[in-house]
């Protein structure tokens, strides 16, 4: 009889736990195992901030994808994949095209730019190895440049973060420490460099416990952050950004980088495949599956899950997708071996913030931490999503020790 064909699309943290969990609960003969991914490597998403901003190097951030996974259990294919045709059960790759019989998208999210005009054209957006790269290549070339020039332009020298949720501040936090470096590395002036967070909701941070909200916004400005809370941005420009605070307060901010940070949609791949989407997520049954598609799992934020307490989807997390990988390699071995589906509960650790090396604030199983014991907890979720996926020798070579 011809063996069932998984294949899983993206090897980030859903995929990935998906791939290492199915590894184990499936024999060679009993299933054959697919994963695709864009690159050779998986990168940390969750650490991409930091290599943004120059405080950790971007291979410090990624590893090989065959260290983790048993290459005799588990084919790899590096490719892009570029549609999903349900009705054939395809999926259609860059070169080539696979076909399946049961299909995981794990293919994560976009960054969001709402329309707003000049954002995809001049601003950053923190979402890959490359786009980390380029970010810290960018920063550091407007301070190389300052002094070089005969009229020296101060507003090379300031960064503009649109968002001030998680991804903005953590990028703040690191910023905070990355510029008094810049600064004597390039012997700029720190009084020079302005760092500027927009943000158009009325808090930095929603969501999260308000006195820690305090604490971080208190920590950034004691590290030069400015932030302009209740402003939005209209339009991105080649000399910075817009932004208007009311009907008819309108201002230019002059800036020489500009990073996106407040916003993500699913991959592109959801809708141009024709499923039905809220912001390219799909919004998934209890077995994870996409409606109408008993046979497709997706999972990460691709995907959409509601919280039943609050009515809002749970926010894209790596959290929340290494869970839902857990379950769709339990759900796949299900239906291979005829036996119920598991239903999908997030279970909540807790989150928590960094604002650079060795400060952060979050909500660890209820209790409220900030400061260097936050930030130790920080270590150690990082240590333990490598932990999960590579084990203890992945934690050795990639994981985070410079406990303060
Ligand atoms: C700076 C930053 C900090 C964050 N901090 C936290 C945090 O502290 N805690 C937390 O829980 N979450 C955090 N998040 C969110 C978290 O990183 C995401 O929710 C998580 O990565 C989603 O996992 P995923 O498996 O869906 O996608 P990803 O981990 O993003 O993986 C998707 C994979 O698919 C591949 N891929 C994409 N398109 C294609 C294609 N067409 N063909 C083939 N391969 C493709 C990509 O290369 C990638 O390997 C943070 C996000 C950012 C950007």
């Amino acid at each position: 009889m011809k063996k069932p064909k998984i294949v899983i699309l993206g090897a980030g943290y859903g995929g990935l736990m998906t791939a290492t969990r199915l590894q184990k609960q499936i024999g060679a003969n009993d299933a054959e195992i697919i994963l695709v991914n864009k690159n050779d490597y998986h990168y940390e998403t969750t650490w991409l901030h930091e290599a943004s901003a120059g405080t950790l190097h971007h291979d410090r951030v990624r590893y090989d994808i065959s260290k983790v996974i048993d290459n005799g259990k588990v084919e790899f294919v590096k490719g892009t994949a570029v549609e999903i045709k349900t009705d054939e059960k395809k999926v259609l790759l860059e070169k080539g095209e696979l076909e399946y019989d049961y299909l995981v998208v794990a293919l994560g999210g976009e960054s969001e730019t709402f329309g707003i005009k000049g954002l995809k054209e001049y601003a950053f957006s923190i979402s890959n190895i490359n786009s980390a790269r380029q970010i810290r290549e960018h920063i550091e070339y407007q301070f190389a440049t300052y002094n070089t020039e005969e009229v020296k332009d101060d507003t090379r020298l300031s960064i503009v973060v649109g968002g001030a949720g998680f991804t903005g501040i953590e990028f703040l936090g690191e910023l905070g420490n990355r510029i008094p470096e810049l600064c004597k590395e390039y012997d700029v002036p720190f009084e020079k460099v302005k760092i500027v967070c927009v943000e158009a909701a009325p808090m930095v941070l929603p969501g999260f416990d308000p006195e820690l909200v305090e604490y971080a916004v208190a920590h950034l400005e004691k590290k030069g952050v400015q932030f302009r809370i209740g402003t939005a941005i209209k339009e991105g420009t080649p000399d910075g950004i817009i932004v208007a605070k009311g009907e008819d307060d309108v201002e230019e901010i002059k800036a020489g980088t500009v990073i996106w940070a407040a916003g993500i949609r699913g991959n592109a791949i959801i809708e141009k495949s024709g499923f039905e989407a809220m912001r390219g997520r799909i919004k998934v049954d209890e077995n994870l599956r996409a409606p109408g598609h008993d046979n497709i799992f997706v999972i990460g934020d691709s995907s959409l899950v509601i919280n039943e307490e609050i009515n809002r989807p749970y926010p894209p997390t790596a959290q929340i997708a290494m869970q839902q990988g857990e379950l769709v390699a339990k759900n796949i071995a299900a239906l291979i071996q005829n036996k119920d589906l598991g239903t999908f509960t997030f279970d909540n650790k807790g989150t928590v913030c960094s604002l650079g090396e060795d400060d952060a604030i979050g909500v660890v199983f209820g209790k409220k931490v900030v400061g260097k014991k936050a930030s130790f907890m920080k270590k150690m979720v990082d240590n333990r999503a490598l932990l999960m996926i590579g084990g203890a020798s992945l934690v050795a070579k990639k994981g985070k020790f410079n406990v303060l």
